[in-house]
């Protein structure tokens, strides 16, 4: 078939691939301590301040930028804003002025290599940060423990963002009960917040034993990469902000699964890559000189070159966030943010119609939905409530019910106005006029026919 001669056609070319086995260049390379998290949580509870601060402290920022952040923020009256300009100030400069809509800063601990996932500036936060919690290994949760805020953030986008992950399959959640500063480091508000969130994320799907709550203030360091002061809060004696970052182990790596990368960013028209872009690898492994086929384009292209944390590579495995440039790829200009680069043996079918075990934020019914997977946002509709199920066992309740309520977990069959990349397992969001209705795991995907030619 055309696939198989496209296949050879490539082949030939002089592609200078070093052949590498690269599971075992993987086991050798100690690369096993690296993790990407999303950092969510309500407006203003402090997300870009902690993790300026965590960026500060573990010193990714010199002095000399923050002290010139620092000025910019005093001239302005807003004194406090230094540290979360960080988080912008160093993507920018690490993007060399390139626009990407999913900004990633790096940082180190002895342990651990981390990625940081972070929507910059965008007016609706949720859709960039279904794109990186598709990336991320675990998140961050900022509350603000202030009077009052905590519980606003409840009503607000606290709940959702926490469900959401979730929902996206982010297992661990490491809550930072930040602004302690604010709430005079009383344990009695840190208990407060810990129960009731306690409460409400093991209804949310959540373990016990995955979620890490941790005190903290952005704003002046304390218990973030260091310990809190003597006498400040004499009630803990758990881990500061980084130690629970770094016992947070990423998921396992599905090394030896066909090849994934959901593209998360595309860049064209650079000199010596006009073609790049960038994604996490979902599963399987891949070499300098490899072919991969771009779905739904059903397009073959050669990897000229990787990049994993702004360096030249041989190599990428699953779990890593890797810029891949292409060459020898025949209609570029069809590659979409959201399409899926995969193995030529395995490639992701494009699918219209699929079933999905959902857990409902709103009450859903047959009607028009947006379907989110990471980068792709698909017009749809929910055609048929199959069956509202059981939240532990998944056991059929009712089948066939009307409505599906708020809360509950339900079966229902989706389709789409036109195909996308899918398969059993990927994670999916629903949203109607921007706001998010339910999100949930694909169940069962049903390939579109191929056109006859
Ligand atoms: P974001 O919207 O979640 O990213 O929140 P920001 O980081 O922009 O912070 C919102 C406001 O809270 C700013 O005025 C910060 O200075 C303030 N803030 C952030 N962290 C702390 C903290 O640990 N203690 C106190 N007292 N204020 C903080």
């Amino acid at each position: 078939g055309e696939t198989n001669d496209g296949l050879e056609k490539l082949s030939v070319k002089e592609i200078g691939s070093k052949n590498l086995d690269v599971v075992a260049e993987f086991e050798k390379s100690g690369l096993k301590n690296a993790a990407n998290f999303v950092v969510i949580g309500h407006v203003d509870h402090g997300k870009s301040t902690l993790m300026g601060r965590l960026l500060y402290d573990l010193n990714v920022v010199d002095k000399r930028s923050i002290d010139r952040l620092q000025r910019e923020a005093d001239t302005i009256g807003k004194s406090s804003f230094a540290l979360a300009w960080v988080m912008d100030q160093t993507s920018e400069e690490r993007n060399r002025g390139v626009t990407v809509d999913i900004a990633m800063n790096h940082f180190e601990t002895s342990k651990t290599r981390f990625t940081i996932l972070d929507a910059p500036g965008h007016q609706d936060f949720v859709p960039n940060m279904i794109a990186g919690a598709s990336q991320a290994d675990f998140a961050v949760l900022v509350i603000d423990a202030g009077t009052n805020s905590f519980e606003s953030g409840l009503k607000g986008q606290t709940k959702e963002h926490a469900l959401l992950v979730r929902s996206l399959g982010v297992q661990r959640l490491v809550v930072a009960v930040n602004k302690m500063d604010a709430a005079n480091w009383l344990s009695e508000r840190f208990e407060e917040i810990k129960q009731q969130m306690s409460a409400f994320l093991t209804n949310a799907g959540f373990h016990n034993k995955n979620v890490a709550f941790i005190p903290c203030s952005g704003l002046t360091g304390d218990n973030v990469a260091r310990s809190v002061p003597q006498g400040t809060a004499p009630w803990y004696d758990g881990p500061t902000l980084v130690s629970a970052l770094e016992a947070a182990e990423p998921a396992a790596r599905a090394l030896t699964a066909p090849l994934r990368i959901t593209i998360a960013d595309i860049f064209r028209g650079g000199i010596v890559h006009p073609l790049s872009i960038s994604g996490r690898l979902e599963a399987g492994t891949l070499q300098v000189g490899d072919v991969v086929h771009a779905a739904p384009a059903g397009e073959l292209a050669r990897v000229s070159g990787l990049e994993v944390d702004d360096e030249a590579v041989d190599w990428a495995v699953a779990g890593q966030i890797a810029t891949v440039h292409l060459s020898d790829i025949d209609g570029a200009q069809h590659l979409r943010l959201g399409d899926v680069l995969c193995s030529p043996q395995h490639p992701v079918p494009t699918v219209t119609k699929f079933t999905a075990k959902i857990l409902s934020f709103e009450h859903v019914l047959p009607m028009q939905v947006s379907v989110l997977r990471g980068r792709v946002d698909a017009a749809g509709h929910v055609e048929a409530l199959v069956a509202t199920l059981d939240k532990s066992s998944g056991a059929v309740v009712k089948r066939k019910p009307k409505i599906v309520q708020p809360g509950a977990v339900a079966r229902v069959r989706i389709r789409l106005d036109k195909g996308i990349p899918l398969e059993d397992g990927a994670r999916v969001v629903l949203r109607v006029e921007g706001k998010t209705v339910a999100a949930g795991l694909v169940e069962v995907v049903d390939e579109v026919k191929k056109k006859a030619t």
